[in-house]
């Protein structure tokens, strides 16, 4: 199984050949070529929307007062604001289990579980 990259948060991550075979040769027929993977890795797929339990994977947030905050791994939080800039992508305010909010981005979170197996 080939190892490729998350074109969202950079992770590493394996692709089943069988699963991708077909994607990979649109691809690479397309002039895409390196280890930048065909799709999201499981955290970074599916949308998030404002109310939606989620895990805070890594990395630092910014404050509503704009200062920078270490976030623990696997943070529980639930969304409490989405903001989308055209083309930029999506900032999430997050409040944590201990009443902070913090603003992360996509590939700082992931679903809870319960909720992605809808
Ligand atoms: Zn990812």
């Amino acid at each position: 199984m080939p190892m490729f990259l998350c074109p969202c948060c950079g992770e590493a991550y394996f692709v089943p050949l069988a699963f991708s075979e077909y994607i990979l040769e649109e691809h690479f027929s397309k002039g895409w070529n390196g280890s930048i993977a065909p799709a999201r890795c499981l955290a970074c797929q599916g949308q998030i929307h404002s109310g939606d339990a989620v895990v805070v994977r890594n990395g630092k947030g910014v404050t509503p007062a704009g200062d920078r905050q270490e976030i623990p791994a696997n943070s529980k939080a639930t969304v409490v604001e989405v903001s989308t800039w055209e083309g930029e992508g999506s900032i999430f305010l997050v409040r944590l289990s201990s009443g902070e909010e913090v603003y992360l981005t996509r590939a700082q979170l992931s679903l809870e579980k319960s909720r992605r197996a809808r």
